[in-house]
């Protein structure tokens, strides 16, 4: 029989602190989507959010993880997670630009991500970021306490797999709070009633990555930017969320939305 690892349970005080944190990478995020025109690169849009980071006081989180070199994951189109921001990549009307972004404030992570479009995008583009969009919410609304990790993959990759799309297996959401990534992994895919089941206090990112393709992904030589083995569009949305006895608080929600 397997141990379930140790998930940590948040006191009252750590959310009060991870809410903060929720909501600077939510405020920076809506002001980027904002701000993303055709003819920016994305490392212009990495030195806006580092400006903000300092603006607001809080410390990024990815920023030499691992060796990552930038503080947001910038992919654009076919790519589906983890593309450096580049001087010299630039955003053309039509594209679509994956934005992951996370901070540290009082040493608690916030992590969320969404997807932009630049300019004006295809049916097809659009109809795939509302979709993705929708399937992170289907997996938010199976979150409550007794529910279990399965549920939230199954909810997810139910609505993307409707819609024609591949479900992206190699990457998976995460536990949260003192660190980027806690334990349990939170695929997004899963049978229902089946996984670790949910307590109150858990904090978790939920991330469905859903290809216009296949669920095929390889990882480029960068070592980081993870791509469609098809080379067709891919979305990426996130929120830390807290589970609660009834449901889910969504830590990252920008407000008003
Ligand atoms: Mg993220
Ligand atoms: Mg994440």
């Amino acid at each position: 029989m397997f141990m379930e690892k140790a998930v940590e349970l948040k006191s009252a005080e750590e959310l009060a602190t991870m809410r903060r944190a929720g909501a600077v990478v939510a405020d920076i995020l809506v002001l980027l989507s904002k701000t993303i025109v055709p003819g920016m690169t994305t490392g212009d849009i990495d030195r806006i959010a580092r400006e903000e980071l300092k603006k607001r006081g809080a410390k990024p989180a990815f920023l030499n993880y691992h060796g990552f070199p930038a503080v947001i994951c910038l992919s654009v189109n076919h790519e589906v997670v983890h593309g450096i921001p580049s001087p010299k990549r630039v955003l053309k009307d039509g594209d679509i630009l994956g934005v992951d972004f996370g901070c540290v404030i009082d040493r608690f992570y916030g992590d969320s991500a969404v997807t932009v479009p630049v300019g004006t995008v295809s049916p097809e583009a659009q109809r795939l970021i509302r979709v993705t969009r929708e399937s992170l919410e289907k997996g938010i609304a199976a979150v409550k306490a007794g529910a279990r990790i399965g549920d939230i993959g199954a909810a997810v990759s139910a609505h993307a797999e409707a819609a024609g799309y591949g479900v992206v297996r190699e990457f998976v959401g995460h536990g949260i709070g003192r660190a980027l990534h806690e334990e349990p992994p939170v695929p997004n895919y899963g049978k229902p009633g089946t996984g670790p089941r949910l307590k109150a206090g858990m904090t978790i990112a939920i991330e469905p990555m859903v290809n216009l393709g296949t669920a095929a992904v390889e990882t480029l030589a960068d070592g980081w930017t993870a791509v469609t083995k098809d080379r067709k569009l891919s979305a990426h949305f996130e929120h830390t969320v807290a589970v609660t006895e009834t449901g889910a608080e969504v830590l990252t929600r920008p407000t008003g939305a």
